[in-house]
């Protein structure tokens, strides 16, 4: 179809921040990522709105936006208003391996986030971590051997890290060196698409941001260490890469330290707009029909009319006033401590959902300053909270990196960009359907 084919490698680092890299490389702590900055281009990029891996890695894998792929958020609600988490069964747009199907590429997957259940492709599909049991997250099943001989983990136990950090940091090096693993016995395969995705990054920012600067911290040198071992393995990785062979690495959002969770529930209940129908919520449906709007995580608000639209008495007014009204509450909101503010932005759902299943998408989306992490419980938990958890997600500090290639930085990369650049970067045409751009600059 087309001579100039050729293979793609795409590493993925879940989480980990541009601004975190360059700091890495001041500090010398990667010296084959260094090497391959000569090689090639590093920019910065933008993530999605809400900024969450569902959501990111549902956009990277169709290249479209949730109103046409139809991943929203971590938890969403399905038609009866039951919460649901939402994982590949949920997606509506073509994804890169479907396209890889039809064009007769065979495309290796190791861990990618929403890739559950596994697809049954042309290659391999090893679900990331919406994944439940290995046994389940295996296409084709013959690997599982291989996978549990690698000491393979989709995901290391969250719980871990809020008793015994220390034990929780030794399994992200164990899951790390089983995705190497892995990877190594696979380059062996025939392929002509491979992604590995590295969860561990996102892990080890979410319980050990605070070690990243604090030399005190009995975590501060297994904070760098991890980024040392990846950075080892993306010295063999380059070594045993074909030559005809592109690279790609990202990752789907940045970090910052968290200050405060603040749950959006919470507050929308000392402003009055939610009430439940007992003490015990824990469904959508235990929302009281007069309450007019409530939250699921992160940012996202729902206009909550239902009583009355059975009625067919809803106008557009009423709903652009409950809009604005909770809107103007949100920017209200305010740091109990040093009084800033806590919500940068309201964003309407028209401004960034654009496709047939819109309509399922949140009414605002609220996107908080640095520092604040937007929760949403439906148990009447505290607005003002602290847990185990102390980095959370950014928008604007997510990476790109290319061989060969400039990256066009102006306007600036997004992640709904990069599905586009994979198509050019593989010789492949560019489906019209995507709606992001193809970044590649001249090559280098
Ligand atoms: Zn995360």
């Amino acid at each position: 179809m087309n001579h100039n084919r050729l293979k793609l490698f795409v590493l993925s680092l879940d989480g980990t921040p541009y601004t975190l890299l360059q700091q890495a490389l001041q500090q010398g702590l990667m010296p084959h990522f260094a090497q391959l900055l000569r090689e090639g281009s590093f920019a910065q990029m933008d993530s999605v709105i809400p900024t969450i891996s569902s959501v990111a890695w549902a956009t990277f894998a169709t290249g479209v936006n949730p109103a046409k792929h139809n991943i929203f958020g971590f938890v969403d609600r399905d038609q009866n208003a039951q919460l649901i988490i939402p994982n590949a069964s949920n997606l509506r747009a073509k994804s890169l391996w479907e396209y890889f199907d039809e064009n007769k590429l065979r495309s290796i997957w190791i861990n990618l986030p929403i890739a559950y259940p596994p697809p049954k492709i042309n290659g391999v599909m090893i679900s990331g971590f919406l994944g439940t049991e290995l046994e389940n997250c295996v296409h084709p099943p013959e690997l599982l051997p291989i996978l549990k001989k690698c000491d393979y983990v989709i995901d290391p136990d969250p719980w871990l890290a809020r008793t015994d950090r220390a034990a929780f940091m030794k399994e992200l090096f164990r899951a790390l060196q089983a995705r190497r693993k892995i990877t190594l016995h696979l380059l062996n395969e025939p392929w002509d698409f491979f992604m590995l995705h590295v969860m561990e990054t996102d892990r080890l920012h979410h319980f050990f941001w605070d070690a990243k600067d604090d030399s005190r911290s009995p975590f501060h040198n297994s904070f760098w260490e991890l980024y040392r071992e990846i950075d080892q393995f993306i010295g063999e990785l380059i070594s045993m890469l074909p030559s005809d062979c592109a690279l790609l690495m990202l990752s789907d959002h940045g970090f910052c330290a968290l200050k405060r969770e603040v749950d959006l529930n919470a507050y929308l209940q000392q402003t009055g707009f939610l009430r439940y129908k007992n003490g015990q919520a824990q469904e959508l449906s235990d929302v009281h029909p007069h309450s007019r709007a409530y939250s699921l995580l992160p940012g996202r608000l729902f206009v909550n009319l239902k009583g009355r639209e059975s009625q067919g008495s809803v106008s557009f007014s009423e709903y652009e006033g409950v809009r604005t009204e909770v809107s103007e509450a949100l920017l209200e909101l305010k740091d109990p401590e040093t009084r800033a503010s806590i919500i940068k932005q309201v964003v309407k759902r028209e401004k960034i959902y654009s496709g047939p299943h819109a309509d399922r998408g949140a009414d605002l989306i609220a996107i908080p300053y640095d520092g604040y992490d937007l929760k949403a419980r439906l148990n009447g938990a505290q607005l003002f909270n602290k847990s185990a958890i102390n980095g959370m997600h950014t928008f604007d500090d997510a990476f790109l990196y290319v061989r060969h290639h400039s990256i066009q930085t102006m306007p600036k990369p997004a992640l709904i960009d990069v599905t586009s650049t994979i198509f050019a970067l593989m010789g492949l045409s560019i489906p019209k359907e995507l709606e992001g751009r193809n970044m590649l600059g001249a090559n280098t």
